[in-house]
């Protein structure tokens, strides 16, 4: 079987900057899209509309057309691009191998930029409104033109929602933190900062079960969580900060987790427990969760995947391919 320089695991932001530096570097990186596990190919963008914090578009892009531009980079500088799911790995031998649907390769060396899944609640009328008044990221959506000078909703307890609740005051006239016991995880900083902000006004005991509208987000229908009383708040965004899921499940017991599950890496590095196996973007960072970010570590695992398979063999490695 011939033997890969580098795979590359998942084609978010992450992983298809690291397959144009992997490919600058004429390792001709073989990168499995993905296909429906743990997202689609191109990654959490395909599932949101303007993007307008990417450095280099002005006047915004949409995901699905950012990721498609990302694409056709990777292609030009020679990356072998299959859509299809990794369903196992092995880095027990070298070299590793990596097991598709439909494909196995054997590979010096692993990228895995296999991001993670923001939880939703898919209450009533979720789909309709995903994007037009619902979304998984503050930061991301909260400038939107959508979301100034109205009310809007935030679901969470802890240091995340206390974070978006706090940021979307800049641009909403009022925030309702939405939390379902009685009390927040948030730190006690966060939770005094959330306390003292006249714009934001926190429901114990409530958690949203529809949302309606007319195309765009007008209302929630709360249940309170105690007493199950139905209610009404009129708000025109409402933002899940509820977690994620990172996309892991595939390397337990091989690949070191933290106990969310994420992948960690060794200090600025993108370096896993084993040596030949690089992690970026979201699957390891549960803190920044942007596609810049997940960028910038897709371009510096390659960097440290380019310099490892040149100190560990390169001549005899790079000439298998
Ligand atoms: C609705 C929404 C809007 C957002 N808006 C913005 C924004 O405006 N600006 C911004 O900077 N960030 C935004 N983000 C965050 C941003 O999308 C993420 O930070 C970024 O996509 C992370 O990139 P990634 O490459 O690490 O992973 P992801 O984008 O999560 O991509 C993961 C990839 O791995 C693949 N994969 C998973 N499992 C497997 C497997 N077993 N085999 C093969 N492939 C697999 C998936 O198919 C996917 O291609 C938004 C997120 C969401 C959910």
């Amino acid at each position: 079987m011939r033997v890969q320089n580098l795979v590359i695991i998942g084609s978010g932001p992450a992983g298809y900057t690291a397959a144009i530096y992997a490919g600058r570097a004429q390792l001709k990186p073989l990168v499995f899209e993905g296909f429906n596990a743990g997202g689609v190919p191109g990654g959490q963008l395909m599932t949101t509309t303007e993007v307008e914090n990417f450095p280099g578009f002005p006047d915004g892009i949409t995901g699905p057309q950012l990721m498609k531009q990302m694409r056709q980079q990777a292609l030009r500088w020679g990356a072998n691009l299959i859509t299809d799911d990794v369903i196992k790995v092995d880095f027990r031998q070298r070299p590793f191998i990596i097991t598709a649907n439909e494909k196995e390769v054997q590979a010096f060396g692993v990228i895995i930029c296999t991001g993670a899944t923001a939880k939703r609640l898919h209450i009533l009328g979720e789909d309709e409104f995903w994007n037009n008044g619902i979304s998984a990221c503050a930061i991301c959506d909260g400038a939107s033109p959508l979301f100034r000078h109205v009310e809007v909703a935030v679901v969470g307890g802890g240091d995340t929602a206390a974070e978006e609740a706090l940021y979307l005051t800049k641009y909403a006239s009022q925030v309702h933190l939405l939390v379902r016991s009685d009390q927040l995880r948030a730190s006690k900083t966060m939770q005094n900062r959330l306390f003292a902000h006249p714009q934001i006004k926190i429901h114990w005991h409530s958690i949203p079960i529809s949302a309606h509208g007319n195309e765009i987000l007008q209302g929630l229908c709360l249940k309170n969580t105690l007493t199950g009383d139905i209610s009404q708040l009129s708000v025109n965004g409402l933002f899940y900060a509820i977690g994620h899921i990172p996309n892991t499940e595939l390397f337990k017991g091989q690949i070191t987790l933290d106990a969310q599950g994420y992948i960690i890496t060794e200090g600025k590095s993108t370096t896993t427990n084993i040596s030949g196996v690089w992690a970026a973007g979201d699957v390891q960072d549960h803190h920044y969760r942007q596609a810049v970010t997940a960028a910038g570590s897709g371009c510096m695992a390659a960097l440290e995947a380019e310099r490892w398979l040149s100190n560990y063999g390169s001549l005899s490695i790079l000439s298998v391919v």
